[in-house]
């Protein structure tokens, strides 16, 4: 049984629910989730609520130098992070170290937290009075993120709500949860006082109540759309701070000029790593003219070449899919697309891996003639499926993204300078590639779509995460100087 972290320990869970933990790859239960019922979630509440104080009051650098601890010992564990991601959610061993890697420069950015808190200062706005700021913790803060990225995400939200002070409540998903188990320990490990960091499995009773906790100050959310904005929504009404990041449907456009075999490296690796399960894939290419004939055998070629099977085995470039039922639900969009009238030139349901034949696995998926009232393009599928929308002038293409309701990822692949800017001045997305299919901003900036891919006025990490985790306090100060200016009920106006 996969079982609670909570005030510095494990916990076996007592609500008597568990929930299946599958290997992907071989498609078998190879444990069970505890799923914490109400008053389990409160107990990890009260831990992280005890913590504050003490936390709160820990010195900047003491602070410092458990995250430079804990960046040590994820870097010296970076393997059993992989190992445990791979084998939980399916991705190849590879993709889940860089996934690590990926989640631990956003402990590095908060080893810097000594120089991120400081606030502001202007001496003398008024004679003799000085003002400044100051960014103090918010309190108990709450974390639930999605099956896709089980170490990164966590990892885009504790290391920053810590180091500014907050004590932290994660609710992974409970498709794949242990790796925010090994995080727990390393955190203990790193010298983190119990009831800091605290980890919660659960379902949608574990989420409502955090979303309804009194003394949870926040909540960070990563997900899909729906629940993203319900989370939104129900965390604001009970007096939160909420920031919600949602689904996507990201495009890339490919201009008749574009390297054809720089974008379709491209169009492969962003519409087939990780079999699509990344909110940064892209799945769809929009073609501009002529560049579909010359871009799509280039794209085939290369799906020829691709080596699907389990994460663990070595040469593996794509795993199965998270678990049955998300097998199933790609599988029925493929079905959809081809009843729709798109043409299906790969057909990634006829993959069977040998010893394998009862994994997720669903092989690379391509679709040409694919258009915008057809299912495929309007829904996230989430797996390996990638459609070709044709369209014959630019704008027509900018036009098709820009009315999409998400706003994630996008890019461009063209050589023409001109062209690149239209591109980035007028795209209505916030994460925008030119000749880079997903532009993923390292920790020293933010990660944040637009549209209906966030909810919430705050991306996460960077300089946002600093803004998430913290609230402003202003002081203006006055110490008694010899002119005594005598009462004066008049609005303070300076000079
Ligand atoms: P999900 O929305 O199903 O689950 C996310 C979290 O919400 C999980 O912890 C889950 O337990 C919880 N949850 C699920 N259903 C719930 C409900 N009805 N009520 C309350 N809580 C609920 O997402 P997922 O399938 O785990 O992850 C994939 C999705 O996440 C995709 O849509 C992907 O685009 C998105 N995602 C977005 C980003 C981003 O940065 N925008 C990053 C990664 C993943």
């Amino acid at each position: 049984m996969i079982n609670h972290w909570i005030d510095g320990a494990l916990r076996p869970g007592r609500s008597g629910k568990s929930g299946p933990v599958y290997d992907p790859a071989t498609g078998r239960v190879q444990d069970e989730v505890a799923l914490a019922s109400v008053e389990e979630v409160d107990e990890a509440v009260a831990a992280a609520k005890a913590a504050f104080p003490g936390w709160r009051d820990a010195p900047l650098v003491r602070r410092q130098r458990v995250m430079f601890a804990y960046r040590e010992l994820v870097q010296n564990h970076l393997d059993d992070f992989a190992k445990i991601l791979t084998m939980e959610h399916g991705k190849t061993l590879d993709d889940a170290r860089g996934e690590v890697q990926r989640g631990l420069e956003v402990v590095e950015f908060a080893c810097a937290i000594p120089h991120l808190l400081k606030g502001e200062f202007s001496e003398q706005v008024s004679t003799g009075v000085d003002t400044f700021t100051i960014r103090q913790p918010l309190g108990v803060v709450a974390g639930i993120t999605p099956f896709n990225f089980p170490a990164m995400v966590p990892m885009w939200m504790y290391p920053m709500a810590i180091a500014c002070g907050n004590t932290f409540v994660l609710k992974p998903s409970e498709k794949d949860p242990s790796a925010s188990l090994l995080a727990a320990e390393l955190l203990a490990e790193a010298g983190l006082p119990a009831g800091v960091f605290n980890v919660i499995h659960g379902d949608k009773v574990a989420v409502d109540r955090i979303l309804e906790h009194p003394d949870i100050a926040a909540v960070s959310f990563v997900g899909s759309t729906p629940i993203a904005h319900y989370v939104y929504e129900t965390g604001t009404r009970h007096g939160k701070r909420v920031q919600a990041l949602g689904g996507a449907k990201n495009h890339m456009i490919v201009l008749p000029d574009a390297d054809m075999d720089l974008a379709a490296d491209a169009a492969v690796s962003a519409g087939y790593g990780s079999a699509g399960e990344r909110c940064m894939a892209i799945s769809v290419v929009v073609t501009v003219g002529d560049a579909a004939d010359r871009l799509i055998p280039r794209i085939e070629e290369r799906i020829g070449k691709l080596s699907v099977g389990p994460g663990l085995q070595p040469g593996a470039e794509m795993g199965p899919l998270v678990t049955g039922e998300h097998r199933d639900r790609v599988v029925g969009f493929i079905a959809k697309g081809e009843a729709e009238g798109a043409t299906l030139l790969r057909d990634g349901r006829t993959l069977k891996i040998e010893g394998n034949e009862d994994g997720f696995f669903v092989g690379p998926t391509l679709f040409d003639h694919v258009t915008t009232d057809m299912a495929i393009y309007q829904h996230e599928i989430f797996g390996p499926v990638l459609s070709v929308v044709r369209a014959e002038r630019y704008e027509d293409a900018i036009r098709m993204i820009n009315d999409s309701p998400y706003g994630n990822g996008t890019a461009v692949f063209t050589n023409d300078g001109g062209a690149a800017r239209k591109f980035q001045n007028e795209i209505q997305v916030g994460m925008v590639g030119i000749n880079v299919p997903i532009p993923v901003p390292l920790s020293f900036y933010s990660f944040g779509g637009w549209k209906d891919s966030i909810f919430g006025s705050h991306g996460i990490y960077g300089p946002d995460g600093i803004h998430f985790y913290t609230r402003q306090k202003l002081l203006i100060t006055r110490w008694p100087d010899p002119i005594h200016r005598g009462v004066d009920l008049g609005f303070p106006q300076h000079g």
